[in-house]
């Protein structure tokens, strides 16, 4: 069982932008997904737990392990797959994870071979092996991306934002492939769109302007809130004496009219019980 502690962890970037503020968090083998707005913090914690960033105070421990004092033995076991992850256009998915884990010190020629394949086969990319990276579909380009960062067999993956310009059918191969890997290690998801979250995780933590605002199980964060959801279909001009008189969590179109969903302990007059889901766990979070 892997095991990461993140304690205290704080950033704040020259430019005066708190990034970070005091972050604890306690991760396992397992998927882990990091949910939050866009600017919330997300990548910036992605790099310092990669050991690519540093943070201004606070520590992370992985498996025992100092990871500030210890980078090097870090990134020997850790994964990282950025948010953007360039490739080489004019080079087969073949040739470049060959030169990737040469770079990685894999200096056996034979052992390399059977990895480089075993990879290809993993990410479903070993029949187009052969073909240029310029020609990749986003999918096949994060599916690459991702045998690259399992060239040392990482017990930590990180993945930053991996599903944005993929098709829902690539998006599905993909949580099928993280899923897998979650299996043996720490596989950390970071995303700004709930349902990633959903499919997958089996913990979460929702970040909002560098702070955890909340953590646990999906299933569990949904039980804790239902009940205490309702909607109701109203007149758009309606919309602002219903946001002054209630705890508007969502406004959304439904069939053309406005649907406003409100936290509540009972049905207001003309609402009814909204089914809730992770949706409505994080609009909820980021209202409060
Ligand atoms: P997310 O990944 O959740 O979108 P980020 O970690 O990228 O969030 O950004 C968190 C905050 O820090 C944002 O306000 C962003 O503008 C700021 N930020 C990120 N990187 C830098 C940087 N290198 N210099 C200054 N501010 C930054």
């Amino acid at each position: 069982m892997e095991q990461l502690s993140i304690s205290n962890l704080s950033k704040t970037y020259k430019n005066g932008v708190q990034a970070l503020q005091s972050i604890n968090l306690e991760l396992s083998t397992g998927m882990f997904g990091l949910l939050g707005p866009n600017g919330a913090g997300k990548s910036t914690l992605m790099r310092i737990i990669a050991t690519l960033q540093d943070a201004d105070e606070g520590s992370i421990v992985f498996n025992g392990i100092d990871v500030f004092k210890h980078k090097q033995d870090v990134r020997k076991t850790l994964g990282y797959l950025p948010q953007q992850f360039g490739v080489y256009p004019r080079i087969s998915a073949l040739d470049l994870l060959t030169h990737f884990a040469i770079l990685k010190g894999i200096s056996h020629k034979n052992q390399r071979i059977d990895l480089v394949n075993a990879l290809l086969h993993k990410t479903n990319l070993y029949e187009v092996r052969h073909q240029y990276l310029g020609g990749f579909s986003g999918g096949m380009k994060q599916r690459f991306g991702i045998a690259q960062a399992l060239l040392n067999n990482p017990k930590l993956l990180i993945v930053d934002e991996p599903t944005a310009g993929l098709d829902p059918k690539e998006r599905n191969q993909f949580y099928f492939l993280l899923s897998e890997l979650s299996e043996q290690a720490i596989v950390i998801l970071s995303t700004h769109i709930v349902d990633d979250v959903k499919e997958l995780c089996t913990k979460m933590a929702i970040i909002n302007q560098g702070q955890v605002i909340l953590d646990g199980e999906p299933r569990s964060l949904i039980d804790q809130l239902t009940g205490q959801i309702f909607q109701k279909t109203i007149a758009k001009h309606e919309i602002e004496s219903y946001r002054a008189a209630y705890s508007v969590i969502n406004e959304q179109h439904y069939l053309g009219q406005p649907l406003i969903q409100i936290l509540s302990e009972s049905a207001p007059p003309g609402f009814t019980a909204s089914q809730v889901g992770l949706e409505e766990v994080y609009f909820t979070q980021l209202t409060m």
